[in-house]
């Protein structure tokens, strides 16, 4: 417990706008060369996620390996169930990479004053830096398909295939958490899990989380 209680401290502790703290949970070997980072839930309207999160705690690393789990990186719009955070600020197009003025406060896509305007993103991307992980995966909600583009199509195909789930290659959208960590880190992976809408099936959170530990025994596809 004491090693765990170091391991935490080491990792930045976010802060939301409304002070919800932000917690990273770390599973596995920190020195371990495949590390995965999970977010499950960036927009506060698409919940699902957060059960895969749960689950994957429980069940910890697969030997070898560190995955890094943030169970919500938007914790004031998973308590109001609003896609953005408490300035109505859609988070998923507020990072730095093809960044675009989009929307006014409450928009459903507002994009935010400027790049990195809000505590919740520049958090993920101080925490993206620190750990660099070979993958990111991101569950959102309500295509039903994984999602990437870009150096991260192969890993996200592999993934799509582990979890027995649709795949598309699709542009991302500006100013997105995937888009910028490409940039930023290239030869990583990031990529989006679209869940269906409504809550995770019990049976299937399984599959989900066995793919997530599968991929990273399995590391980034070039
Ligand atoms: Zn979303």
């Amino acid at each position: 417990m004491r090693l765990l209680a170091l391991l935490l401290a080491a990792l930045p502790i976010g802060s939301s706008v409304d002070g919800r703290a932000i917690r990273p949970v770390v599973l596995g070997d920190p020195a371990a060369a495949h590390r995965v980072l999970v977010v499950g839930c960036i927009h506060g309207s698409e919940p699902a996620g957060m059960a895969i999160t749960r689950r994957l705690i429980a069940a910890g690393a697969p030997a070898g390996t560190e995955i890094v789990v943030v169970p919500a990186v938007n914790p004031d719009g998973c308590a109001r169930g609003t896609r953005g955070n408490a300035h109505g600020v859609d988070l998923n197009r507020n990072f730095p990479s093809n960044w675009s003025a989009i929307g006014h406060p409450g928009d459903l896509q507002y994009s935010g004053p400027h790049p990195l305007s809000e505590p919740e993103s520049r958090y993920a991307v101080a925490l993206i830096e620190r750990l660099r992980p070979q993958i990111t995966i991101w569950f959102h909600q309500p295509q039903g398909i994984v999602r990437a583009w870009g150096q991260s199509v192969a890993t996200a195909r592999r993934f799509a295939a582990l979890a027995r789930y649709p795949y598309r290659s699709i542009e991302w959208p500006y100013g997105t958490a995937s888009n910028w960590q490409n940039h930023r880190f290239p030869g990583t992976a990031s990529f989006v899990v679209e869940l269906p809408p409504g809550p995770v099936p019990t049976a299937r959170i399984g599959v989900w989380v066995r793919a997530v530990r599968e991929i990273a025994v399995e590391g980034v596809r070039r």
